[in-house]
Formats: structure tokens, sequence, C-alpha cells
């Protein structure tokens, strides 16, 4: 047990508490004499902290979201208890108050008693950064790496590097007054990469395997047939798009008419030099443009593939300017955003530009044209178009679409039942690794959860898109460009920084054996006490990032580096052999049993004697309830709110112990889930809800009813909510009655 010292703040109202009776709780229970400060982030107050030598600290004081420069003090456990917001802002000031803040500063003081000092998990790690897709986006980020001053080698599979842009004859704007198309980018880029003495160019190379973990990520290519072998910290996966499949469009006239052709196609004729027909080699004078053209469409691409209308409006300009013909753009929404409507403009100038929304009704061949009717013009007359050429606006799809998907884990039914997440495993049987085999993989990772990044719906690289977009589901490896979204050439720059960014942070903080957002900089990673291990591989397959390999038997091999410390697998075991050093089965366990549960043989009242725990996810759910604090909501003060790193890292033993101590009411509150989920580590929440079957189970073995346990996704942003969520739960649970294991 650590030594510990507690400081108590009176400043920002705490001193509406009874301070004396909170000095007595660390006194008389805890045998340790409190230092009482009036302001203690002051510079001296903070001082007096930092000069403690005690290895636990117990700031009560303000939230611990708030004055972490302050009081984050290396080499110590500090324990914040947030007697501001949690107490005196959210609630009125009266005995059930004192209580709550009581209770607070006994469940900060067991935590500080039970926590150990972390060791970070060092090596000797590299800085090199891998690039794998030499289009805009990997030269960009290439460039980026080199000039940030590190190492990288980009991979490209094709002889040369450029990407889809290079195959462009030209390429939109760029740059103001952005109403001319220019050169692609790409030739510049390249040039740039291959003289830049910090960059290792591998073209015609493939990805054979990546092991390893961040910082040491083992790398084999595969270049003409020679293996070539290196060592990389962090990886940017930058492998674009691949068109999507014009042949399943055959309403729209592709496969059975030869002039109906896509705008790659028609790209790639520009470049030569003409626009014809492919049917008889003339020179095409009126080219209709169909957009949209499998896409926005649930039954082809439901998405919008963002350029599509642009590069119509460009192409519409070749029509006029390499054959002096006409061009008709059949479009549903024309979507230009931003600075490119300065394009769009330009384009309208034109008149023999000609572009109206519409519904095209059919296409077929008369008189060796393509006949191309359309209704509910803008005219608000039908048209009946004959045409030279036609050109679909097809859309793009990621390169990882169909090589390894997890839709599956996030189906939209959230009632599937717990056991099938452990029947998953992505990659199932040999059969299924064959037919990955003949997709073709990109990075082939080690990874005992499958050889490529996850992806979402629609098959692009899966990250939590609204807080970290570049992120994907595995440590030090990013995304960025048309493999993480549709988008033009200047987005993908923009993307490529970022992930560059990224990259660099992964490979200096692993370094240090710190871990990446959302607890950037943590160093206490999950320690396993496998003698105790039956193998149930619930950890390993629970673990959202990856980080855990099996050997044949089934026992976790833990790759630290690859782990994100959310405590999923923690909140797993059953056995309870996963502990954090800071964040442990007996440190929970011993807060719970800290709580003052009043006996109702020997209390007077009916209302004092319930009491409710809330877990709340530190990272959206503990953040709103301060805000709710901060904006003077108040909720029911027979709560007690324990943070923890996700909800998927609440062991179900924590609610067991709860319920027989006489907890009455057991709320989780985390982040949403789903296709669309919110969770900062991924399934968490999710598997939280799942494992409520296991704790139904317990609630029926303890006769007591099912509504006393209750999982509910807030996001930050419901701050103005949860005090109503909460006082409701425990309204419906005070109907029930008190636990009957008060007392035992
Ligand atoms: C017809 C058309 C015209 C367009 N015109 C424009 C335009 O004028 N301006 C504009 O801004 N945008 C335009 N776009 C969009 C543009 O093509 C994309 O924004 C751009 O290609 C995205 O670049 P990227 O580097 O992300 O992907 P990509 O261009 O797809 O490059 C990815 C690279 O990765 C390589 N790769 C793939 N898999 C592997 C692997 N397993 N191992 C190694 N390497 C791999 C590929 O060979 C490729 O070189 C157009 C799109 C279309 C459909
Ligand atoms: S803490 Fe999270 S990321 Fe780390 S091993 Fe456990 S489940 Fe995986
Ligand atoms: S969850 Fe616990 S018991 Fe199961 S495999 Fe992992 S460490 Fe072993």
């Amino acid at each position: 047990m650590n030594k510990v010292s507690v400081y108590i703040c009176t400043g920002c109202g705490i001193d509406k508490l009874d301070i004396e009776r909170l000095k007595k709780v660390s006194q008389e229970e805890y045998g340790i004499e409190p230092v009482v400060h009036p302001h203690l982030c002051s510079k001296e107050g903070a001082e007096i902290v930092r000069n403690d030598e005690a290895d636990g600290i117990v700031i009560a004081a303000c939230s611990p979201r708030v004055k972490t420069n302050v009081f984050d003090i290396e080499g110590k456990y500090v324990e914040r208890v947030n007697l501001r917001e949690g107490v005196v802002w959210s609630h009125d000031i009266d005995e059930h108050a004192q209580e709550l803040a009581e209770d607070y500063l006994r469940m900060g003081i067991v935590k500080a008693q039970k926590a150990q000092i972390p060791e970070p998990y060092l090596q000797e790690t590299s800085k090199d950064i891998l690039v794998v897709g030499g289009g805009v986006t990997g030269l960009t980020a290439a460039l980026e790496i080199a000039k940030a001053g590190y190492k990288a080698y980009l991979v490209e599979k094709e002889p040369n590097l450029g990407g889809w842009l290079a195959k462009n004859y030209k390429a939109l704007p760029t740059a103001p007054p952005y109403n001319r198309f220019e050169e692609p980018i790409v030739y510049r880029l390249i040039e740039e990469v291959t003289s830049n003495g910090n960059i290792t160019v591998y073209t015609s190379s493939t990805i054979e395997s990546i092991s390893g973990q961040p910082g040491m990520f083992d790398v084999t290519i595969n270049q003409n047939g020679n293996q070539v072998q290196f060592r990389v910290g962090a990886i940017v996966v930058a492998t674009g798009w691949k068109p999507y499949d014009a042949k399943k469009l055959e309403n729209l006239g592709y496969g059975k008419y030869k002039d109906v052709i896509t705008n790659l196609e028609l790209e790639q004729m520009a470049k030569e030099g003409k626009i014809i027909r492919p049917s008889d080699g003339k020179e095409a004078k009126d080219v209709v443009f169909i957009q949209c053209a499998g896409q926005r469409d649930p039954n082809h691409l439901p998405y919008c593939s963002s350029v599509c209308c642009l590069v119509s409006l460009k192409q519409a300009k070749y029509v006029r300017e390499l054959s002096n013909g006409h061009a008709f753009i059949i479009y549903k929404d024309m979507r230009t955003v931003g600075i490119w409507e300065e394009f769009y403009k330009e384009m309208q100038q034109d008149e023999g530009i000609f572009l109206t929304k519409g519904e095209v009704t059919s296409i077929y061949e008369e008189d060796r044209k393509i006949v191309v009717e359309v209704t509910d013009t803008l005219l608000g007359e039908d048209l009946k178009i004959k045409a030279d050429l036609v050109v679909l606006a097809t859309g793009m799809e990621s390169t990882l679409k169909g090589l390894y998907t997890v839709k599956e884990e996030f189906p939209d039914e959230k009632t599937v039942p717990y056991k099938h997440i452990y029947e998953l495993h992505p990659i199932k049987s040999e059969e299924e690794v064959e037919e990955l085999k003949k997709i073709g993989h990109i990075l082939n990772l080690k990874y005992r959860q499958g050889p490529e990044l996850p992806t979402l719906r629609y098959g692009f690289s899966d990250s939590n898109y609204i807080c970290f977009p570049y992120e994907s589901r595995r440590l030090g490896i990013y995304a960025a460009g048309c493999v993480r979204a549709p988008m033009d050439a200047a987005a993908c720059i923009e993307d490529a920084r970022g992930a560059v960014l990224k990259a660099i942070q992964a490979v200096e903080l692993v370094a240090e054996g710190k871990t990446t957002f959302p607890r950037t900089g943590d160093i206490d990673y999950p320690q396993f006490f496998l003698q105790r291990c039956t193998q149930c591989k619930r950890c390993t397959e629970e673990c959202p990032f990856g980080a855990l390999d099996e050997d044949e038997k089934g026992t976790p091999q833990p790759n630290p580096l690859r782990c994100r410390r959310c405590g999923i697998c923690f909140g797993a075991c059953p056995e309870r052999i996963i502990s954090f050093r800071q964040y442990s089965i007996d440190q929970i366990s011993s807060a719970i049993r800290a709580i003052h549960v009043p006996d109702p043989s020997w209390e007077e009242g009916a209302e004092e004697k319930f009491r409710f725990i809330v877990f709340a996810c530190e990272n959206d759910a503990y953040p709103a309830l301060d805000m709710a604090a901060l904006n003077g909501l108040k909720y029911s003060p027979l709560v007690r709110v324990i943070p923890v790193r996700c909800l998927g890292s609440v062991n179900t033993v924590f609610i067991a112990d709860a319920l027989s101590s006489g907890i009455d009411g057991i709320l989780l509150l985390g982040c949403k889930f789903g296709q669309d989920y919110q969770c900062h580590f991924i399934r968490g929440s999710e598997l939280a809800n799942r494992r409520m079957e296991n704790v139904q189970e317990t609630l029926q073995r303890l006769v007591l009813e099912s509504e006393r346990v209750k999982v509910i996704e807030v996001s930050i942003t419901d701050w103005d909510k949860v005090p109503k969520i909460i006082n409701e739960f425990v309204d419906n649970v005070k109907q029930l009655g008190a636990n009957p294991y008060k007392g035992f």
C-alpha cells in the first residue's frame, strides 16, 4: 500500500462543505493528517503539493479534467477528488452533499493507497516512417516526413509514382482564381520525392508482411520478386481508391453500347489528345455527362464521391477545347463546394456547356447515336438528347474495401447476443484466407486480429471520424487520402499532412513507452497474471486495437506498444487477471466498498438509505457531467460517480460487488455505439452493453430487478440532459425499493 498524502482545497466554493468533517474522514478512517489550503492551484499551493514526498497524492479540489498542468506530477500517483464540479457546483449543499463529498474522499484515498507507480515499456525503437502508396497523398506524406527531419520509405505497387492523378489529362485548379484547369501537381511532387535524400522509394513493390508493434514494425517488401526488409516506427496508408465497377451500370448503357464510357476512360482519351466515339473512332461532338452514375444510390454506392461534379465540369471543357463540341451535364445536384464555386461559374459562362438537373429515364442507341431521355428538368420539359458519346460520372471505392471488414461487429441491431462477438474472428477459415489472397492484401499485418486495417460502412478505413479522422484501429498506422474518404487532390494533401503529424507523434511517444490518444502520454499498460489464464480468448478477441496476439493454446501475447490503454481487456477478463498499475480490480473494487451505504435497520428515514453508482466514461460522459455542473445543473446527491477509461473497462465484478454491498442501482454512461459510434475506443461501449447479459444473470441470481443496472449512451453535447437521465434512473430504482442486501 502506498504512503498517501491528502490535500483539501477550500477555494471555488468548496468551503461551503463542512471541511472539519472531511478532515476527520482522512484522520480517523485512514490516519492521514490532511493539508487544507485556500487555493491549491496557486503557485504556492502547487509548490507544496510538488514537494510532497508521498507516493500517492490525493487532491480534493476541482475536476480531474482541469488544472492537469498543475497537478500531474511525474513519478507519483495523483488522485483527483472532484469536490468542486462533482459536489458543490452540482448539488445543493446539505447533509446529502456532505456525505457525497466524504464518500468521494474515501474513494480517492483508497484508490491512491492501492495504486502503483508504473514503469514505461522502453525498447529500442525506430522513428522512420513507411508510406504505402505513391499517389498525391503518399507523395505528399513522404515529403512532409522528410521535411520534418524523419526518414521515409515509400512503397508503390505500380512501376510509376503518381496514382490516378498522373493518369489525368489536366487537373482541377488548386490556386486562385480557381477557374482554369492546370497540370496535375503530382509531376512536381514526384520530382521532389525522387530527389530527396531522406526518402527511399520502392516502385513495383508490395508489402509481403509487417510484424511487430509501433516503433518496431518489421516490414518485408517484395520488389519484382526480391525481398527487402527494414524497420519503421509508424505507417501512413495512402493506397487511395479504385473505380466503381461500371459493368454494374448496364441500366445506363455501360457494357451495352460502346459509346457509353466512364469519366476515367474519357480522361484517358483526353490525355491521348482526342475525344472520340469508341464505336467508330470518329470525333465526338455532342457529349452527355450523367452525374451520380451508381452513386448516392443504395443499390450501388450510397455515398457521394465528392469530386465527380467538378470532374465532369472539367471534362466538359475538354470537349469544348479538344473537339470544339458541346457538352450536356445532367445532374441530381451540382456539388461544387467552397472555392470550387468559381470553377462552376466559369464553366456556366461557356455557351457550349449545357447544365440541367434531371432524371435520366432511358438510354438507347438510334441511328448510331446514343439517345438520352431526361425528365424533371429545370426547364420544366422532358429532354431527348442525341449524343455521340455518353460519359458516366462513376465514383470511388476505398482500396481497403473487401479486404477485411468489421461490419458484422457493428450490426445495426443492438441486441445481438454478447457471445456473437467471441465467435467472430476476422479470418475464420483457410478458404477465407485464400479468398482474401485473391483480392490482394495491402499491409499483411501479422496481427491476431487480421492482416488489414478494419473498415466500417462503405469500406473506408475505420476511425472515430468525428474526433480522430486519421486514426485507424491499429496504433501507429494512419490512413490518409481516398483510402479514408473520397476527396480531391487538395484535400488529399491536407490529409497527408494530418496523418504525418499523427505518425510523428506516434514514433516520438512510443520511443518513451507512451501511448497516443485519447490517453496520450500514458505509460501504464496492462499486466497479465497468466498463471491463472483459462485461455478463454475474451481479451484477445475484444481488444479493439489488435494489441494482443495469441499463442497456439490461446494465451494472450501482449504487444504493449500497440496498446491504447482503454482497459477493455481488463473489463473482459472473467478471471480478473489483467490489471494496470493505476487502474486495477482491487483499486476500483476497494473504492466501491469505501462508499458508506446506510444500513436501513439502524438509520432513520426512507430517502437516505438509497445509494447509486454511475460509471461514467472519462471521454464524454464525465466531461458532460462537469459541463452540467459548470452550468449550474443539479442531480441526485445519492449518486457516486466513478470515472472509467471506457465503459468497456467496467468489469462485471464491479457491478456484482456494488450490488452485494447494498448499492441500489448502477448506471453506466458511455459513448454512442453502432455504425456511427463515438466510442473513443471503438467497441468499448458496445461491449459494455453486451456484457449486460452476464449482469442480468447476476441480478437473477441475487433475485434483484433487471432495472437496477442500465447502460445509457450519451455524448459530450448531452451535458444538459445528463442530470435528468441520472435523476430519472434514481427515481425509477427508488420505485423498486431498497436493495435487500444492505447491511449484509
Ligand atoms: C475521372 C477522375 C478525374 C479526377 N480529376 C481530378 C482532378 O482534376 N483534380 C483533383 O483534385 N482530383 C481529381 N480526381 C480525384 C483524384 O483522382 C483523387 O483525389 C486522387 O487520386 C487521390 O489520391 P490518393 O493518393 O489518395 O490515391 P490514388 O491516386 O489512388 O493513389 C494511390 C496509390 O497507391 C498505390 N497502391 C494501391 N494499392 C497499393 C498497395 N497494395 N501497395 C502499394 N501501393 C499501392 C496505387 O498504385 C496508387 O499509386 C479525379 C477523379 C476521377 C475519378
Ligand atoms: S488496454 Fe485496450 S488496447 Fe490495451 S491490450 Fe487491453 S484492450 Fe487492448
Ligand atoms: S480474458 Fe483473462 S482468462 Fe481469458 S484469455 Fe484473456 S487473460 Fe486469459
